[in-house]
């Protein structure tokens, strides 16, 4: 019944050598601890946590429709009228020490039964055990390659990993693991570990989520390959400089935007964890910016934590 297909060769994986200490764990040169906990633990701590989280009204979809619900940071609901998907979920309200900037845009209890569970990669902010673990009998869970073993003991009937390119299909569902840049060891010693972007297509519609990534040049050729529908782009996490190898900023999704040729830029990765030196509102704001000048202000659609939006 099911059908996995490899579609082209095994992504390159360079062995990189191990990280010794947290700061080779960081992409700065420049990082330094006293500034990174007075900077962002201490600043998060002090401050009081915004947003609301709501009863969403999930609304009644009909042939082709999909709705979006943003929960916050990287985690999306996205619903068919007969398929429930959640990429990326955390409602964690503090990722070790790092406190939760907003609060989710709903209560975990409120969410539909997951048929589907995409995780782009290891890290924590994506990543979220104890999140998972609540989730209502989640039925699969698809991941990068080297990931599966921390789904283990999480309650999926069944954890599949995929290389880049490599497709799940099941009916009508295709569910693609796409390139990006970024890297995948979770703690220290474990670099084996994949990471990418997610295509879901069903009912003929695409949706695209990045994952971490920089800006790199396989934009283009998700573009051409995916012709992705509707793209949720991080815009987050880009400051210092030294950080743009990992993330992207504004300019750099307004770039990967117009090469993957989609109709919706969704922005994500923002306002949620305090996770670089960035103001928590500066990346929504330079993109909005940004957006105007392209004249590209009918693509953008900013969702709100907790609203499903139907498209
Ligand atoms: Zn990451
Ligand atoms: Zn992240």
């Amino acid at each position: 019944m099911d059908s996995n297909s490899a579609q082209s060769k095994a992504p390159r994986r360079k062995r990189r050598k191990l990280p010794r200490s947290f700061k080779e764990l960081t992409p700065t040169q420049a990082f330094s601890p006293r500034a990174y906990f007075r900077q962002m633990v201490w600043k998060a701590l002090l401050t009081p946590r915004g947003g609301q989280r709501k009863t969403p009204a999930f609304p009644r979809l009909g042939e082709k429709q999909v709705a979006i619900t943003f929960i916050g940071h990287a985690s999306f609901l996205i619903q068919f009228a007969d398929l429930n998907v959640l990429i990326d979920p955390n409602f964690a309200n503090w990722l070790f020490f790092m406190k939760r900037q907003k609060h989710a845009g709903l209560k975990l209890k409120d969410l539909p039964q997951a048929d589907l569970v995409l995780l782009t990669h290891a890290h924590f902010d994506h990543f979220h055990k104890r999140t998972l673990r609540r989730l209502s009998s989640p039925r699969m869970a698809i991941v990068p390659w080297g990931v599966g073993d921390l789904a283990d003991g999480l309650g999926f009937d069944r954890v599949l990993e995929l290389e880049w390119w490599e497709t799940f299909s099941r009916g009508d569902l295709r569910v693609t693991l796409t390139p990006c840049k970024h890297w995948g060891a979770r703690v220290l010693r474990d670099h084996h570990r994949g990471y990418g972007g997610f295509l879901l297509e069903y009912q003929g519609r695409r949706i695209y989520h990045a994952g971490d990534s920089a800006y790199f040049d396989g934009f283009k050729e998700i573009g051409t390959r995916c012709t992705p529908e509707i793209a949720l782009l991080p815009i987050g996490a880009y400051e210092p400089e030294s950080f743009r190898s990992v993330h992207m900023g504004p300019e750099d999704a307004v770039k990967a935007f117009r090469e993957l040729q989609a109709r919706w830029i969704v922005p994500m990765h923002y306002g949620t964890f305090r996770l670089s030196f960035e103001d928590m509102d500066e990346p929504l704001r330079r993109l909005r910016g940004l957006i105007e000048k392209a004249d590209l202000a009918r693509h953008l659609r900013v969702l709100e934590e907790g609203v499903p939006e139907v498209f």
